[in-house]
């Protein structure tokens, strides 16, 4: 069997419960990986936890309703910031809740389309035909 970054290793769901629940003590570690600068530094959305986000700033959260907020039971996720799920060292592995794995990928997935339309020339195009 090749080996493929898209394939987790076997051993996945141990690593994953040990960054999520020993390393990060069942909190999002995300400290800006998102692209979003959270309060205080680190995001900390507690797994398993219904908290209240921010509906205009999302990656701003907190345990009480209020106008403007709107409820969400954090999941946390364990990401790999290369996206290699073959590379599970441990710098390579953040536990991120729902949010902050989502807008991660969302950014490495501009990354990637960005350098595939440069590679393809599209993106001096624009700038010769904006
Ligand atoms: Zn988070
Ligand atoms: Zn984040």
């Amino acid at each position: 069997m090749p080996i493929d970054p898209r394939n987790y290793p076997p051993d996945w769901a141990e690593i994953s419960h040990r960054i999520r629940f020993e390393r990060a003590e069942g909190r999002c570690e995300c400290r800006g990986e998102c692209g979003h600068a959270h309060p205080g530094g680190r995001c900390n959305a507690p797994h398993g936890v219904t908290v209240y986000r921010s509906r205009t700033e999302p990656w701003v959260w907190r345990r009480e309703p209020g106008d403007g907020f709107y409820p969400v039971k954090i999941i946390l996720t364990t990401a790999h910031l290369d996206h290699d799920r073959q590379h599970n060292d441990d710098d390579n592995l953040r536990a991120l809740c729902q949010f902050c794995h989502l807008s991660h990928d969302r950014l490495h997935r501009g990354a990637l389309e960005r350098q595939r339309a440069l590679e393809a020339g599209q993106l001096e195009l624009e700038m010769i035909f904006p």
